[in-house]
């Protein structure tokens, strides 16, 4: 499609409402904002970046009311097909001009924020006055946003302890299809303020990890706690992959760490690492006193089988909170790949095995084609996240190197390598096959992972007949949960 098949009534019906200069119909533009850092679709047919909350849900009533589908995008960060279009005849709604801190309230302690606010830019708004969000945002959040984060369970800050962003969410504003606006938590009640989550069922859960299948969030409420004032950072490095996982499940069914993060080292043969894995944990307390004392409890757990050494990743990485971003191309320039399953703490080991006996069985190809393997394990509050990544050489497009905000590396030159990016396709779709197989879960479920198919009929059915209330004509991101 070129942008002369864009209906021409809904362009200027869009036009005029967020302005000729934020309907982009340029074909690169629509290109570069409808694939991710791994899925690549048919482009959309405008782009449009509308400057207020009133102005995206009249922009969202035109769009279905013309047939089109909406496809909201935030920070554009992720990789399971969740923002790419699945036909032209869609507009692709860019929320991040809707980055207002709508109000700190730091009597009842909550953040109303716009959906398209980055955690980074609440994170350095929310810092001086000695608070935060509870669970305070992806890795990523330099560039993720509030709305793509709410809408794929997001988590890395404060996770192990307090689980995902949606968990500490209290209220929403959310435009459906029709472009109605609705409100949840105690956002809904007429006159009301957003101060808590629950006032009858939990309207906001409904809209949360939803892929935007149910409508585009507006603005999000956050509940806030006042920053620890002590921490505590520990690594242990470990002979076993296997014992790390006992170990990093064992602290964390005590609670104590706020972060806890297992690493694999690389293997350049693809197979299961052999170099030793590393722990990272960082526990909080009112003081250091309570801050040390979690330490210590987490240290007798981890040297039963492991080793202390010093803690310089946690460190860095709670000095530079949303500072690590390089790992959208490794420092050589290859491309990264992660696919994550969550399970029971019971079944991590399980899991990682057969991640592991997935690698192996593919490890001479891997190895012949210059592909580098390993797998992360992140504690989070209510399971246990598994993730192989690969990282291999193909020719970088424009979202890997946009992404990086500055960290560009300085080795990023053309290195097709089709084959090797075809077997990162074929890895990817056994590990979703296998964690599906797992009754696993996984955070950015998008149009990658399965969702609906993995439901008994009666859940699976109860979901189609919301997504049908909510969404009659099926405009709402298609595809997102597989509906
Ligand atoms: C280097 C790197 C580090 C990462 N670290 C983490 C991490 O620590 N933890 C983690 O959980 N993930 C992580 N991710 C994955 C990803 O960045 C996060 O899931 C992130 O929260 C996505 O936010 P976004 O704004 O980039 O969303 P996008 O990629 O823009 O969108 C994600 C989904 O949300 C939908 N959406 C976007 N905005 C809205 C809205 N306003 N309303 C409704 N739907 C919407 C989109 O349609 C899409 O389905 C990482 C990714 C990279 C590349």
């Amino acid at each position: 499609m070129n942008n002369l098949d864009l209906d021409a009534a809904l362009k200027g019906a869009l036009q005029a409402i967020v302005g000729a200069d934020h309907v982009n119909t340029d074909q690169a533009a629509r290109a570069y904002y409808s694939e991710d850092l791994f899925f690549q679709g048919p482009a959309a047919a405008a782009v449009i970046a509308p400057g207020s909350r009133e102005k995206l849900a009249s922009c969202v009533a035109v769009i279905t009311s013309h047939g089109f589908a909406v496809v909201p995008r935030g920070g554009g960060l992720s990789y399971t097909g969740g923002y790419v279009p699945q036909s032209e005849n869609s507009i692709l709604i860019d929320t991040r001009r809707l980055d207002e801190i709508v109000e700190i309230n730091q009597d009842d302690l909550y953040v109303t924020a716009e959906c398209g606010c980055t955690f980074a830019a609440l994170h350095a708004a929310l810092t001086p006055l000695g608070l935060r969000i509870e669970s305070f945002g992806p890795a990523s959040g330099r560039v993720s946003t509030v709305g793509g984060s709410l809408s794929q369970n997001s988590l890395f800050f404060g996770g192990s302890k307090k689980g995902s962003v949606a968990d500490v969410l209290l209220s929403l504003e959310v435009v459906l299809a029709s472009g109605e606006v609705i409100n949840t938590g105690t956002g809904a009640i007429d006159g009301g303020t957003p101060f808590s989550r629950y006032f009858g069922p939990d309207m906001s859960g409904l809209f949360v990890g939803d892929g935007g299948a149910f409508g585009v969030k507006l603005t999000a409420t956050f509940r806030l706690e006042h920053i620890p004032a002590g921490i505590a950072f520990g690594s242990f490095t470990f002979s076993e992959y296997e014992s790390m996982i006992a170990a990093e499940t064992e602290i964390l069914r005590l609670g104590v760490a706020s972060e806890i993060l297992g690493l694999g080292p690389w293997s350049p043969k693809g197979g299961t690492p052999s170099a030793p894995p590393t722990l990272h944990a960082v526990t909080e307390g009112l003081d250091q006193a309570a801050a040390d004392s979690k330490m210590a409890a987490l240290r007798a757990i981890a040297t039963r089988d492991g080793e202390e050494i010093e803690a310089t990743i946690p460190a860095f990485i709670r000095a530079n909170p949303f500072g690590f971003m390089q790992s959208l191309l490794d420092e050589e320039g290859r491309l990264q790949s992660w696919t994550h399953g969550i399970v029971p703490y019971s079944r991590a080991v399980e899991t990682y095995r057969k991640v592991c006996g997935v690698l192996e069985a593919a490890a001479v190809q891997i190895e012949k084609l210059g592909i580098k393997a390993s797998i992360s394990a992140l504690a989070v509050r209510n399971g246990f996240f598994v993730e192989p990544v690969l990282a291999w050489y193909d020719t970088p497009r424009e979202i890997h190197l946009r992404g990086l905000g500055g960290d560009a590396p300085a080795s990023r030159g053309d290195k097709a390598n089709p084959e090797a990016t075809k077997l990162i396709e074929k890895l990817r779709e056994q590990f979703r096959d296998l964690y599906h197989e797992l009754k696993a879960t996984h955070f950015q479920i998008g149009k990658f992972y399965n969702h609906h198919d993995a439901l008994d009929a009666g859940s699976s059915a109860f979901l189609s007949a919301i997504k049908k209330t909510l969404d009659p004509k099926g405009l709402m991101n298609p595809g997102a949960l597989g509906l």
